[in-house]
């Protein structure tokens, strides 16, 4: 049976899915999180809960005993992740699990990506662990440029830094089965798989296929790093997001979420799902 910290997110809803799509009965997955109403709805499916909060580890003692597999979806708030990794680590440590999945990013022991600090130092405190472990380095979800298609429905205009730099995306949909996958059959040990989109688009492409969806001229419009500042200031963020958003648009532009080495489909048995057909699903 396989638990799941991050189970009450969209990557762990679509990785639940997936793994009982591919025949894991629900009452041998553990959903763990601390929303109470979704944690009732995965309950109310047949799965089995509990309520952990990573911020408070003694929250997570015990809860995995009896579970041989855990799958750490990386948690959401930037900054605070090293020590709630390090309780669900504990956790998954004094229960003897036969596997640890991480949900990692791309590249995690060089990129210059902003995220990947807390990533790499959790890599590094699993593989201390010495619980058999398997990294998922995940590059872009297809799924973060939502708010520039949505721009672009609305002015004709994506404008940011990126500049020609690409993007693998791929969606949620995609890396969660990957996760699935790694859960659901032998052979993870010891792997990094590092998962990105077959296809490595430009803000070029990314207007193209937007245009072509919506059916109304869509450019893209280059800005210098202190023309985006300002125009984020300008839209109400606080400097400090602000900043941190410029930072990861110049990672974007340096190509640090280009690589495409193919992992991800060779992963899950089937082309990574295109940008415009997630584009399509936005619009209804
Ligand atoms: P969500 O925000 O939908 O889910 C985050 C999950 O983390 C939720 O289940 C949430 O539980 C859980 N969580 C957060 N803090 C705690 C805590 N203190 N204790 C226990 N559980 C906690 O994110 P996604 O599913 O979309 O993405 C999964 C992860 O992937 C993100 O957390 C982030 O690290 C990373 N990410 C990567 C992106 C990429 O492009 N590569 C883009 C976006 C995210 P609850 O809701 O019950 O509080």
């Amino acid at each position: 049976n396989v638990a799941i910290f991050g189970a009450t997110g969209q990557l762990g809803g679509l990785t639940i899915d997936s793994l009982i799509e591919r025949g894991t009965a629900p009452g041998n997955i553990l959903a763990l999180g601390r929303n109470r109403d979704r944690l009732a709805e995965l309950a109310g499916r047949g799965l089995r809960t509990a309520r952990v909060d990573l911020n408070d580890a003694a929250t997570a003692a015990g809860v995995l005993d009896g579970v041989e597999k855990v799958l750490l979806i990386s948690m959401s708030e930037p900054g605070r992740r090293v020590p709630q990794h390090a309780a669900a680590v504990e956790a998954a440590k004094n229960a003897g699990v036969r596997q640890l999945a991480y949900t990692s990013v791309l590249d995690a022991p060089t990129t210059v990506l902003a995220l990947a600090p807390e990533h790499r130092a959790t890599e590094e405190l699993i593989t201390a662990s010495g619980i058999p472990s398997t990294f998922l380095r995940h590059g872009w979800y297809t799924e973060n440029h939502r708010q520039e298609f949505d721009a672009a429905r609305r002015t004709g205009v994506i404008a940011n830094s990126v500049g020609s730099g690409r993007i693998a995306s791929a969606p949620r949909r995609d890396y969660a089965e990957a996760g699935a996958v790694v859960l659901s059959t032998p052979g993870h040990d010891g792997k990094a798989y590092e998962l990105s989109g077959d296809t490595a688009w430009t803000y070029t492409e990314f207007a193209a296929a937007a245009q072509e969806v919506l059916g109304i001229p869509v450019r893209y419009e280059v800005l210098t790093p202190a023309k985006e500042q300002k125009q984020l200031i300008g839209l109400g963020l606080d400097e400090g997001t602000a900043g941190f958003l410029g930072t990861l648009n110049a990672n974007m532009r340096d190509g640090a979420l280009a690589p495409a080495p193919g992992e991800l489909s060779k992963l899950i048995g089937r082309p990574t799902g295109p940008l415009i057909d997630t584009m399509r699903s936005w619009i209804g």
